[in-house]
């Protein structure tokens, strides 16, 4: 390629000017030019002037150390060279987890090859943006997922997962229990002890659920002094005496000088009921629990 015409001139300084590193091999695979990113990206200390005429096979061998995998870079190179087919935005990582966009663009003039050109963009601060960015969209989802105070699942969190299990369940013929929990006469303990030792207990029956659940059972808190466990796959009599082991065990916390204790309404997933029916028949059995004196476990039979 010849560069001394005004027109050629132009296209070269533009190409000095690029941020993208870019150079440009002859019909016999030498640098015919290159600019300073692309020195720049391949740690070349010579000036772009000075490896004009270099054979490119050879520049690339001198820098294949500076990817990943530097033997897939050198073979992916000498199959875009073969086909001399137009290569667009094809990711390539470097060591130091430095991302490249690499182009291929082969020349023809008048259907003869007469060289190529290799453009790199440097994408690393896009895809750290872009990681970040997706860790602060997980960190948000996790959080608006999440009780602040417990720091177990919210009411969001139950209104998402209920509807899915109670699909599932009835979709494959499986039981499904729920429980709610609510704990008896809390407000007298707010009144009675303030309402940061009111925090810690319903931290403490946080606690004492999360700990105690299955790693398939699913805990969240429904609001105020009110907790949900799902269990999938469990049929009502072993749900039934999980609960009851649940409740029977439960102990007080420390800091309040009399025993606190909850109340259970529990149902089970039938085939022809929607899950806002399995919820109503577990609060009903709830009030139920309440109505008959607290701190035991009801279950609905129907
Ligand atoms: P019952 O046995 O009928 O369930 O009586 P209860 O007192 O537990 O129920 P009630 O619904 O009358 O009162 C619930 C109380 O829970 C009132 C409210 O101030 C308190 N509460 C709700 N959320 C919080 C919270 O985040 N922290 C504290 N400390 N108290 C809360
Ligand atoms: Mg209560
Ligand atoms: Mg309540």
């Amino acid at each position: 390629m010849d560069f001394s015409s005004s027109d050629c001139y132009r296209f070269k300084t533009f190409i000095e000017n690029m941020n993208d590193a870019i150079v440009v091999e002859n019909e016999n695979g030498e640098i015919s030019l290159a600019n300073q990113a692309f020195c720049d990206l391949f740690n070349i200390t010579a000036s772009p002037e000075e490896i004009i005429g270099v054979d490119c096979a050879y520049s690339a061998q001198q820098s294949k150390h500076l990817f990943k995998d530097p033997e897939l870079f050198i073979e992916r190179k000498n199959e875009i060279l073969r086909n001399k087919e137009p290569v667009r935005h094809e990711l390539v990582e470097m060591v130091g987890d430095k991302f490249l966009e690499r182009d291929f663009i082969p020349i023809f003039e008048d259907g003869k090859y007469v060289g190529l050109v290799w453009v790199f963009k440097d994408l690393t601060a896009h895809y750290i943006m872009e990681s970040q960015l997706m860790m602060l969209t997980d960190k948000i989802r996790k959080q608006s997922l999440t009780d602040a105070l417990t720091g177990i699942g919210n009411r969001r969190y139950l209104d998402n997962e209920l509807p899915k299990y109670h699909d599932y369940a009835r979709r494959h013929d499986t039981p499904l229990c729920i429980a709610i929990i609510d704990i008896d006469y809390f407000k007298s303990i707010n009144d009675e002890y303030g309402h940061e030792i009111g925090d810690q207990a319903l931290v403490h029956v946080a606690n004492y659920l999360k700990t105690s659940i299955r790693s398939s059972d699913l805990i969240g808190r429904m609001g105020g002094e009110e907790f949900m466990v799902m269990m999938p796959e469990t049929s009502l009599e072993d749900a039934e005496k999980w609960v009851m082991d649940l409740h029977a065990l439960y102990r007080s916390p420390s800091t309040l000088n009399k025993r606190m204790t909850f109340s259970v309404g529990m149902s089970c997933a039938l085939a022809d009921q929607d899950y806002k029916v399995t919820l109503n028949r577990a609060d009903q059995a709830l009030y139920q629990a309440k109505r008959e004196g607290r701190n035991r476990v009801v279950v609905s039979e129907a």
